[in-house]
């Protein structure tokens, strides 16, 4: 029996229809909690419990296991993937491995992961290529990007074939590579009004408002713009507090203040500078320009970064990351 009213959204036009809180699970995985397949599953399955339909991940989240096993009973899930590669070919392995994976004959939406700009969007055109095959054959269903710049969602406005944005935005813009937030706003509502579905990331800022969640969650909703808002939630007590949230519930209202209370400051991302060999790809590999080359390692703007883990996942050493 299902005790909670959770509310639907169509998908922009793609005819699907998803809940207004998607299920994020870059916390599970390496680049943050590395938590099992099995830790994780308590709250996939009460996701499910809550009437959440929504499910989002990515290839170099490595949570492939997590919701397979967790969406083991539920075929109906709505699933996102993503994939940064830029040729036809690693496109085409991502895809088919990502089914394998999942054990599914086709994945709702796959994202060019992370475009920066429409040059960037250019350069993918072969990844490009191969997901409107995929699409043809009905090993996907629909086209997306994902994007923390203003630049890179805009540059779907250019493309017919992508359907689906995941644009990064919270309530003080953090995050957002090349501009306000007011910005980003603005961008939005023009892939909106050009029929494009458009679902949030980063509602919480990747752990930066935790303090407040509550009206972290009110900003992004009241805007009135995203089909659906991918938050990342690591236990079941966690699930049953967002939902909670999104209908309104005041304890639950309170219960998110006590664990922000609780967690504030917890999140961080650290570097072993005595493994560090300083080579600089973390550097690079960081959208948001958080990472400075120190005299023993990267240095850290922590007022720049997100929490989002991405460089931990290009140290060829292991020697920084999310914990
Ligand atoms: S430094 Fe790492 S965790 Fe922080 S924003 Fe950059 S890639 Fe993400
Ligand atoms: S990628 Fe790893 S080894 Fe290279 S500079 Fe960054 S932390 Fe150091």
């Amino acid at each position: 029996m299902n005790w909670y009213n959770m509310r639907y959204n169509m998908l922009g036009n793609t005819g699907i229809e998803v809940s207004e809180l998607c299920l994020g699970t870059l916390i599970y995985g390496t680049l943050q909690s590395r938590m099992s397949p099995t830790e994780s599953e308590p709250a996939i399955k009460r996701a499910i419990d809550c009437g959440i339909n929504f499910f989002d991940t990515a290839k170099g989240y490595a949570t492939y296991e997590h919701l397979r096993i967790g969406l083991d009973n539920f075929p109906n899930a709505v699933i996102a993937s993503k994939s940064p590669v830029k040729t036809a070919q690693e496109m085409r392995t991502d895809v088919e491995s990502c089914l394998r994976a999942l054990r599914r004959e086709t994945i709702d939406i796959f994202h060019l992961h992370l475009i920066k700009s429409i040059d960037d969007l250019h350069e993918r055109t072969g990844a490009l290529e191969s997901l409107i095959k995929c699409k043809k054959e009905g090993l996907i269903r629909h086209i997306g990007i994902s994007s923390h710049s203003i630049a890179g969602a805009r540059s779907a406005l250019k493309c017919a074939d992508i359907e689906v944005v995941m644009p990064i935005l919270n309530k003080r813009g953090l995050g957002i590579a090349d501009g306000s937030r007011d910005e980003m706003v603005d961008a939005i509502r023009e892939l909106r009004a050009s029929g494009r579905a458009v679902y949030d990331m980063k509602a919480l800022a990747g752990g930066h408002l935790i303090g407040d969640i509550p009206s972290a969650i009110e900003y992004v909703r009241d805007l009135d713009v995203f089909d659906s808002i991918a938050v990342g939630m690591k236990t079941a007590e966690e699930v049953e507090v967002m939902v909670g949230i999104f209908e309104g519930d005041l304890r639950a209202r309170e219960r998110a203040l006590d664990m922000g209370r609780d967690r504030a400051g917890k999140k961080r991302l650290i570097v072993y500078d005595f493994i560090c060999e300083r080579c600089g790809s973390c550097i690079s590999s960081c959208a948001q320009n958080a990472l400075s080359m120190g005299e023993k390692a990267p240095v850290i703007d922590e007022s720049l970064c997100i929490l989002c883990g991405y460089c931990g996942e290009s140290c060829p050493k292991f020697a920084i990351r999310v914990i």
